[in-house]
C-alpha cells in the first residue's frame, strides 16, 4: 500500500470553502478563522456538513487504489507470460 493513499481529507467551511477551520481543543466549536462561521456541533458537524465531499474524496481514493492494483496485476501478469516458453508478449 502506497503512502500516500492515507492523505487526510480536509473538512472545509460550508461557507467559504477555506479549511483554515479553527479547531478548539475539545472540538466542540469550530470556528472558520476566514469568514468567522461557527459550527457549535463541532467537529460532527462539520463532517456532516462536509459528507457529500468526503464521499467524494474517498471514491476518489478507490479508483486510484483499483487502478494501482489492476496495474500491478497487468504487470505481474507480463511478467508470468514473459517468462513462460509458450506465450510471447510484445
Ligand atoms: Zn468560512
Amino acid at each position: 500500500m502506497k503512502e500516500n493513499y492515507s492523505r487526510n481529507i480536509l473538512l472545509r467551511c460550508i461557507v467559504c470553502g477555506d479549511i483554515d477551520l479553527d479547531y478548539v481543543e475539545n472540538e466542540l466549536t469550530i470556528t472558520c478563522n476566514r469568514c468567522g462561521k461557527e459550527y457549535p456541533g463541532g467537529y460532527d458537524e462539520l463532517v456532516e456538513l462536509n459528507q457529500s465531499y468526503i464521499d467524494e474524496q474517498i471514491q476518489g481514493m478507490e479508483t486510484e487504489i483499483e487502478k494501482d492494483a489492476q496495474k500491478e496485476l497487468d504487470d505481474a501478469f507480463k511478467k508470468v507470460f514473459k517468462n513462460s516458453k509458450y506465450f510471447k508478449i510484445k
